[in-house]
């Protein structure tokens, strides 16, 4: 097995964090960053409890730290290591090694700030508790619920997170499976056959990440010069491909002129590993007229499910995705609307408070926000979040606005992306200084970019609350 060769081929020296510090400084990015998180520190005070030590938790931290000249936080997290996820598509197509992506927690969480090592049970948010699995009861007087999304493995029947691989069926959502995916694409690619590529029906963490995977394989058979042995198709469980108009035909233009076919509303049920045939379902959708209880009439939405039954050679899937279980039944979800099935957390998009609790801020993938959960939405929303607590710390209103930003390199070959950077009203939001070149569509800046920057700028940056 070809081991992680493409990395060698494409990656010049790493990026130490004394050589990061220094280039943001040399770039003014560091006064920018010290400057936004603010040096005049607040002596607003009151014990923070941060559930989940993740982008969304370590980022609120570590801002918090510099805003509040007395800082009283803790955050609780059961992880020993802490994962840069978006390295996990580069470590399925060979550039990263897997060992390239987590960092010892402790080597995350800020000086100064308490780790309880243990898992969140639930949250009694109307007397300030959260109960854990081996510390009991922790009281605090704000909260920052950052506990990501859960990924719901079971969704899926015939396969589990432990057999991802088996009959050739990945998932890349997961560092194992990305790992095995990496194995498995090259043996696909060497043999050739027919691979299936799928998202899934819930909101779930970037939505790129399918299509990535996808488009990398694609690539790498012609690399190798196998592509006419590949038979590839592409199902989304979502009425189009990708519905941000300023890079949505670039993207199907890509597909065309691969030869990737596209099939919308189709969701996954299971996968028959030793068949090597994955269960599918048509998502039919219709509307009728319903009356309500005041006998108002009006027009409902109606979905059927049609099953069918595709042979696959390698399949990738994604598992349905919900918000942990906890927060539901902590009464922190949205009770109705989109967002309330999957539990989401109800939030305001704007400031990043909950809806009910005006001591609760929300941040990362678990908030129930119209956005895509991504990272890159977390630099943005961390800044805003932890600004907002302070006020309502010193007893003012939050006066800081999230927009939406949402960022999702979409990688479609080995060297290029398309940089799909979007708010709220899905207008794209180029940040500068890539709007020197076209980036609706793929470009190799952002592929550099991606390989040797972003990663740097996550684990120094980011979770230093510098950007
Ligand atoms: C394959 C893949 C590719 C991706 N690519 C990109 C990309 O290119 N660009 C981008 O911006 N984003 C990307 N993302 C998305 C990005 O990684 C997530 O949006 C981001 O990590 C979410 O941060 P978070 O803090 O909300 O959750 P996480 O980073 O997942 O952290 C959640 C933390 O909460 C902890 N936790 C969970 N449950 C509990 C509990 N009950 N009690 C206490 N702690 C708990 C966990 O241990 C974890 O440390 C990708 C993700 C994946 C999987």
């Amino acid at each position: 097995m070809e081991d992680f060769k493409i990395a060698s081929e494409v990656k010049l020296t790493g990026i130490s964090r004394r050589k990061f510090l220094k280039m943001m400084s040399a770039a003014g990015l560091g006064t920018m960053a010290f400057g936004a998180s603010g040096c005049s520190s607040s002596s607003a005070s009151g014990k923070i409890v941060i559930i989940g030590g993740g982008a969304a938790g370590i980022s609120m931290a570590a801002r918090l730290k510099r805003l509040l000249s007395n800082p009283n936080i803790t955050i609780i997290d059961p992880s020993d290591l802490h994962y840069y996820q978006p390295g996990f598509t580069l470590i399925a197509s060979g550039v990263y090694s897997p060992d390239e992506v987590y960092k010892k927690q402790s080597d995350c969480i800020p000086s100064g700030v308490k780790w309880v090592k243990d898992s969140v049970v639930g949250v009694d948010p109307d007397k300030n508790k959260v109960m854990t699995l081996k510390n009991g009861v922790i009281d605090y007087d704000f909260l920052v619920l950052a506990p990501g999304l859960q990924i719901n493995w079971d969704g899926v029947e015939g396969i589990t997170r432990e057999t991802l691989g088996q009959g050739d069926a990945y998932c890349i959502y997961d560092h194992q499976g990305a790992i095995r995916t990496w194995q498995g694409m090259q043996k696909f690619v060497e043999k050739g056959g027919r691979g299936i590529y799928t998202d899934t029906y819930t909101k779930h963490k970037c939505g790129g990440a399918p299509k990535k995977i996808c488009l990398l394989s694609e690539h790498l058979a012609r690399k190798k010069g196998t592509r006419k042995n590949l038979k590839l198709d592409f199902f989304t469980a979502s009425k189009v491909l990708y519905d941000v108009p300023y890079f949505t035909p670039r993207l199907l233009e890509i597909y065309k002129e691969r030869d990737v076919s596209i099939s919308t509303r189709v969701r996954v049920k299971g996968v028959d590993t030793f068949a090597k045939k994955v269960h599918m379902e048509k998502i039919v959708v219709s509307s009728e007229k319903q009356k309500d209880a005041n006998g108002v009439e009006k027009v409902v939405e109606k979905r059927t499910y049609e099953p069918f039954v595709e042979d696959y050679d390698f399949l990738h899937f994604l598992p349905p995705m919900t918000a942990p279980d906890f927060v539901k039944q902590s009464g922190l979800s949205w009770t109705e609307g989109k967002l309330a099935p999957e539990g989401w957390a109800a939030t305001n998009k704007e400031t990043l408070v909950h809806n009910k609790y005006k001591n609760i801020m929300v941040v990362g993938d678990v908030a129930g926000i119209p956005t895509s959960k991504t990272s890159a939405a977390i630099r943005k929303q961390a800044p805003v979040a932890a600004k907002n607590l302070v006020s309502i710390m010193e007893g003012k209103e939050p006066a800081e606005k999230y927009n939406g930003y949402a960022a999702c390199p979409i990688v479609t070959e080995y060297g290029k992306l398309i940089m799909c950077e979007f708010d709220y009203d899905k207008k794209e939001q180029i940040s500068f200084p890539l709007n020197f070149w076209d980036m609706s569509k793929e470009q190799a800046v952002g592929w550099y970019l991606k390989v040797y920057m972003l990663k740097p700028l996550y684990f120094y940056g980011m979770l230093n609350g510098l950007v």
